[in-house]
């Protein structure tokens, strides 16, 4: 039997209002802030990805899904910024009044060991800013996400953030996170190693215990608490916080705080919800002011964030089924489609048995599904009536054909 692949999953019609849920209500917040959704192609040039997501990040070096076709090498989506911003300037975005902004969801495909809210094929909901450097840009993604969280329930969040700095600032930082490492780099594991020659910051990011442990260390402390910040980030920095604050929004900084992305700079945040396991970190974003830049638009500040919707879904009350509006009774099928397409039009939900089985069958399977019965038997057909049955009080009228769509009352 062919079954699933590893890591990926069947969005099962009990589970799809929930997905529905998080899919409309993306799309009102959203809209609210005049935010406009974006759909870009799942595959992409592999070398997007490897400019744009940057080449030293485990999604490029062991997460992709990559393929060649025509000679041409393509990947499967891991993220979506990349597409988005290819899109940016394939577009001539940048000509458009700024900011550009954007929303986006859909599927994302990472290589990954599967586990609890980590898939293989999983699925994302983001927003990217465009045209903007103003710190009000990064509290308004900031804030659209914690209204995104609250609209679906979700009120008991850790909102986490830190500033990278600027490519400058950035510099002596890692000069000194290198050198106070240095030490320590025959305990740290292999991916730290290479980390270390290609991107050291991101050495903060390791979930290995051991070198967790390393970095707890007091030398290594000083340098990562310290202040490398340059005033004009530490500025920027300071007003982020200051509209969270104004916005009512709880945040707590933390310095360990890198992302396992190449292209952010200054503001980083994540968004963790308490109600999960291990996998809690449900959002992920920050500011990349180069990255449009990098893949050969002109340069254009911009901040964004990505949310995994399996984390969002594993947290979220499960909506409950509704029921069918009006079941139709009858052993006529032409009559039946007849009434059948009057409620359809009028917005009701109908649905009638196609197989016209015995009357009892027929009533057994709409009290099951539906809140009203509508019987169209030979006797209200020979007086051009329709009987309603209210299946939850088990009262029932016979009324004329013309006028019983008045009576049904949802
Ligand atoms: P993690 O540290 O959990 O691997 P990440 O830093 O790789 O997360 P991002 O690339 O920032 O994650 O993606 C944003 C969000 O997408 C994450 O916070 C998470 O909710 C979700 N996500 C990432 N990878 C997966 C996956 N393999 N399966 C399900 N959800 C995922
Ligand atoms: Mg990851």
């Amino acid at each position: 039997m062919i079954q699933a692949q590893k890591g990926t999953k069947d969005i099962l019609p009990e589970e799809i209002l929930n997905w529905q849920k998080m899919e409309k209500t993306a799309y009102e917040i959203f809209s609210k802030a005049n935010f406009k959704e974006i759909r870009t192609p799942i595959f992409e040039a592999t070398e997007l990805f490897a400019r744009g997501v940057g080449d030293s990040t485990d999604i490029v070096n062991k997460e992709m899904y990559t393929f060649e076709k025509s000679e041409r090498s393509l990947t499967l989506r891991p993220e979506n910024t990349a597409g988005v911003v290819r899109a940016y300037i394939e577009h001539g975005f940048s000509r458009l009044p700024q900011p550009v902004k954007l929303w986006y969801k859909g599927p994302m495909f990472r290589y990954e060991r599967p586990q609890a809210g980590r898939q293989r094929q999983f699925h994302q909901v983001g927003v990217e800013m465009f045209g903007c450097a103003e710190a009000s840009a990064d509290a308004e993604v900031i804030n659209l996400a914690v209204k995104y969280l609250n609209a679906l329930g979700l009120n008991d969040l850790d909102i986490e953030i830190n500033s990278l700095g600027c490519p400058e600032c950035r510099k002596n930082y890692r000069d000194a996170i290198k050198d106070v490492l240095k030490p320590y780099l025959k305990d740290l594991c292999e991916d730290c190693n290479f980390r270390y020659e290609k991107n050291p910051l991101r050495i903060l990011d390791c979930k290995v215990e051991s070198c967790k442990k390393i970095f707890e260390k007091e030398e290594i402390q000083k340098v990562i608490l310290g202040d490398f910040i340059c005033p004009e980030c530490k500025e920027h920095f300071k007003k982020v916080k200051e509209y969270l604050r104004a916005l009512n929004i709880p945040f707590k900084e933390n310095k360990l705080l890198v992302r396992g992305l190449d292209y952010y700079n200054r503001t980083v945040f994540e968004i963790k919800s308490n109600n999960l396991g291990s996998q809690n970190a449900v959002c992920g974003g920050g500011r990349y002011d180069s990255l449009v830049e990098t893949l050969g638009g002109p340069q254009t500040p911009a901040v964004g964030w990505a949310m995994g919707m399996e984390r969002l879904n594993s947290l979220t009350e499960k909506a409950q089924e509704q029921r069918l509006d009006v079941f139709v009774i009858s052993e006529n099928n032409e009559e039946t489609f007849k009434i059948i397409e009057e409620l359809r039009n009028a917005g009701f939900s109908a649905e009638f048995d196609y197989a016209c089985r015995k009357f009892k069958k027929q009533l057994d399977k709409a009290a099951k599904t539906a809140k009203y019965a509508i019987i169209l038997m030979d006797d209200e057909i020979k007086t051009n009536t329709v009987t309603i049955k209210n299946l939850d009080t088990s009262e029932q009228v016979n009324v004329l054909r013309e006028s019983y769509l008045d009576k049904i009352k949802i």
